[in-house]
């Protein structure tokens, strides 16, 4: 049966995570030796990166960047996951999830508190980007959030 593209992006996205595996352990030993974890290390990396932006502004270059900032998150996700275990992070997706209800039924009664939904809005992306992670589903996610948006792009033309 001839893979679909789905399938393909699947099973690479699985070889990424694969890799990730390894890539922790490469970042405690990185730890160990340099006193630095990879973040601080990334982070020093990146503030001297800003100092050239002639190079900075290329496209080439920002999407490195870019890409190496995904790849950063996605380690830091993979290494809350194995800390705390999956079970405890499925539970505070739903923790983040009444938070941020909360702070908006807060708006709906007059406060203003836009900074804390902001703060809680990062918290629950935190938290779905951990839930795509541990079921395996970011490709599926992406499909649908594709097709939801042509839909509803769709539905406002209908309006016109
Ligand atoms: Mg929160």
């Amino acid at each position: 049966m001839k893979k679909g593209d789905g399938d393909m992006y699947a099973d690479q996205y699985r070889h990424i995570s694969a890799r990730l595996m390894r890539l922790d352990e490469l970042n405690l030993s990185i730890q160990k030796v340099s006193g630095y974890t990879v973040e601080q290390l990334f982070q020093m990396f990146l503030s001297g990166y800003e100092l050239k932006p002639p190079e900075y502004q290329s496209v080439e270059n920002i999407s490195k960047v870019v890409g190496a900032k995904v790849m950063n998150e996605l380690s830091v996700f993979q290494r809350a996951i194995a800390t705390w275990g999956e079970d405890a992070q499925m539970k505070m997706v739903l923790e983040e999830m009444s938070e941020l209800q909360k702070e908006i039924c807060k708006l709906w009664r007059g406060k203003d508190n836009r900074d804390a939904i902001a703060e809680e809005v990062a918290d629950v992306e935190i938290m779905l980007d951990q839930l795509k992670l541990m079921l395996d589903i970011p490709y599926e996610v992406e499909q649908h959030r594709q097709n939801k948006l042509q839909r509803l792009r769709e539905r406002l033309e209908e309006k016109v």
